[in-house]
């Protein structure tokens, strides 16, 4: 198969304006007569509804939370990202370009990342107008905090809920439409599966979790915007229901996965305590502004943080990147936490922790100033540690916290297959190999409110789908496979539980595609992996009925599809003979242990096929140019 990006030519800074007039618009009469599918109303999928529905479009919006508002997007806790240089302190739109592409350790498509930015402003006049609270300076004009990867303030915050207060802005705007009769809300509905007609995506199998009916939903076109799969890993920052289902299986439809190994882990979350575990819990990127980090210079040092003195500690961050110091972006974060643990120096039980701490800050700004940037953090802390951070330092540790991979999309983000769109952290689309801080807010808006509204108006322009009907066969088979699916799970009646299984897959994966992966460990895992998937299938209980609400078969479908999607990011893992960002492959570092990338060779976006159960995925390469920021090992000394 051979990928267009439907990259615009020209000038980067007018390509969006460019292909915006090129594209074709649908009239607001004929727009009345188009129905939309948006699956997911997180930050993503409620910006769409909203506006598509405010638009004329006559939409559908599903999600499998009891209330759109209770979508992941709303534990976002530290800011987004915009390119509005309030400070005056050199912000501009090509420098958060620059930083991104730079900060994805130039593994995304220049001019995707280029209209990102430019939205960036346009996000926060809408949020504004919308009400969203953001913090403010004494003289009433919005604040900003700095984020990792960045030497300039561009973050705009709710203090630690800003994610929640961007969702209530979309959510409203949301109910608004719902109120007009323009969105139909289809919440505790889950797509089981998405039907394609002629080629195009005209449709999704869903099942109602109250209710374990299934159902058929007929569209013109079908937006994904369901979030990431960090819980591939079981233990993540994600809200425990994310999951990756729906994109897996428009992807067994058709649509190409594109670098599924490039995951995102956090520097900063709260220790695993034990194996009882089913969480992570993230502290925010935000309190590396005004938190330092460090440990021991002295390995195996048990002594409590307040009797080690200032020159027996270690603030690496700050000793090896002095440029960026404490804010260097989070793979690199991330890393050299792994390496001063193992080297024996890590704090807490087990040796697996860092020390985040802000005696300095409190010192400096006074407690209540620490107080009202980050209060609710703190507090999360201390419930969780029983701790108080304002007294000792916190202990932090990276966790998995985000995914850059997803469907592959085109620069109008449509998938592989004609009709189906794919927003936020679903996609694969702007971060490259390394997401920076606040930018999936950013991105995920971008998408729904100011990219998916012209795009999705060219397709239907151009496309005219006509109408279908539900007694097409590809309605029947598609609602067939998936009540095959449900009857095989409830048929096993095994022994293990889905989450002991899914704790297990979770352990392979962290253990040989997370933070460090070798060739041997990938090679390894896929095996595990295999082996594990072949006795789910045969061992695992998932009790009750498919007639009414039922968890365990719920979790049991997702479980079944992350074997999947964790073999084919081994696999992925594995075929990248290089590191850049969050994928570091041991085999490939530079002398000072940073990501050595191979340009030469792997300068491209991994897109996967499907090509049926057990034969080997295809991969398809779209080729990467770098025409205004040029690629050159990342330094943030
Ligand atoms: C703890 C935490 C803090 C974060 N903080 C920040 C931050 O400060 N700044 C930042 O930029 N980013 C942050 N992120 C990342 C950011 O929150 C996410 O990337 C973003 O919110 C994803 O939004 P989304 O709309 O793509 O998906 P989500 O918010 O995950 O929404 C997915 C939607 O899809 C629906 N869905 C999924 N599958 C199905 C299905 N099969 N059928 C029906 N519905 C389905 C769900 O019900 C939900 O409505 C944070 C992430 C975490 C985990």
């Amino acid at each position: 198969m051979k990928l267009d990006a439907r990259t615009p030519s020209g000038p980067i800074e007018q390509a969006w304006d460019q292909a915006r007039f090129d594209m074709k618009l649908v009239n607001p009469a004929n727009k009345r007569r188009h129905t939309l599918i948006v699956v997911g109303s997180g930050l993503a999928g409620a910006s769409a509804s909203a506006t598509l529905g405010e638009l004329g479009y006559n939409v559908q919006c599903f999600c499998f939370q009891d209330s759109p508002r209770r979508a992941h997007s709303i534990a976002a806790q530290g800011g987004i990202n915009a390119a509005k240089n309030y400070q005056n302190d050199g912000d501009s739109i090509y420098r958060l370009f620059y930083d991104t592409v730079k900060g994805g350790d130039f593994r995304s498509r220049e001019a995707n990342v280029y209209r990102l930015a430019q939205n960036s402003v346009h996000i926060i006049d809408q949020c504004v107008a919308q009400g969203v609270p953001f913090a403010r300076e004494y003289g009433g004009s919005l604040e900003n905090r700095s984020f990792g990867g960045a030497q300039v303030s561009r973050t705009f915050y709710a203090r630690g809920q800003t994610g929640q207060q961007l969702l209530l802005g979309a959510y409203q705007a949301l109910e608004r439409q719902i109120d007009l009769g323009q969105v139909t809300m289809f919440p505790r509905t889950e797509m089981l599966d998405l039907i394609v007609i002629d080629g195009q995506a005209r449709g999704i199998v869903t099942r109602n979790l109250i209710t374990g009916k299934l159902g058929v939903h007929l569209a013109d076109a079908v937006i994904l915007a369901t979030g990431g799969y960090g819980n591939v890993y079981y233990l993540s920052t994600n809200a425990k229901g994310s999951n990756a289902t729906a994109i897996w299986r428009a992807h067994k439809r058709g649509a190409l996965f594109a670098n599924p190994c490039f995951t995102q882990i956090h520097p900063t979350c709260i220790p695993v305590s034990g194996d009882y575990q089913s969480k992570l819990t993230l502290m925010s990127e935000s309190l590396r502004n005004d938190g330092r980090i460090w440990v021991p210079k002295k390995k195996g040092d048990k002594r409590k943080p307040s009797e080690i003195p200032e020159e027996e500690r270690d603030y690496y961050l700050e000793r090896k990147y002095p440029a960026f110091g404490n804010l260097v972006p989070r793979d690199v974060a991330s890393r050299n936490a792994k390496a001063v643990c193992d080297e024996g120096r890590g704090v807490g039980e087990g040796g697996l922790g860092v020390y985040l701490d802000f005696s300095d800050a409190i010192r400096r700004l006074g407690e209540a100033t620490i107080r009202e940037r980050y209060g609710n953090l703190f507090d999360m802390y201390q419930r969780i540690t029983d701790e108080n951070p304002y007294k000792v330092p916190m202990r932090i540790y990276p966790a998995i916290h985000y995914t850059m991979g997803g469907l592959w999309v085109d620069y109008q983000l449509q998938s592989t297959i004609p009709g189906l769109f794919v927003l936020g952290e679903a996609n694969f689309s702007d971060h490259g190999a390394n997401r920076l801080g606040a930018s999936a807010l950013m991105q995920g808006l971008s998408d729904g409110y100011f990219i998916i509204p012209y795009t999705v108006g060219n397709y239907l322009a151009n496309a005219k789908p006509g109408k279908v009907s539900e007694s097409r066969p590809e309605v029947q088979a598609a609602l067939t496979s998936v009540q095959q699916g449900v009857d095989r799970l409830l048929a096993i009646r095994g022994k293990r539980t889905v989450d002991s299984f899914h704790r297990e897959l979770g352990k392979i994966m962290w253990d040989d595609c997370g933070m460090s992966r070798t060739a041997k460990g990938l090679q390894e895992a896929i095996g595990k992996i295999r082996a594990l998937r072949e006795e789910y299938w045969k061992n695992v209980n998932v009790p009750g009925s498919d007639a009414d609400l039922n968890q365990s078969l719920e979790k049991a479908g997702r479980v079944a599809d992350f074997f999947e999607l964790g073999e084919l990011m081994c696999l992925d893992a594995l075929e990248r003979n290089e590191s850049c960002g969050g994928h570091f492959r041991e085999e490939y570092q530079t002398p000072e242990g940073e990501a050595q990338r191979d340009d030469e060779h792997y300068s491209y976006v991994a897109a996967w096929g499907y090509p049926g159960p057990g034969k080997q995925p295809e991969l398809t390469k779209e080729p990467l140019e770098f025409a205004y920021v040029h690629p050159s090992q990342r330094s943030y000394k």
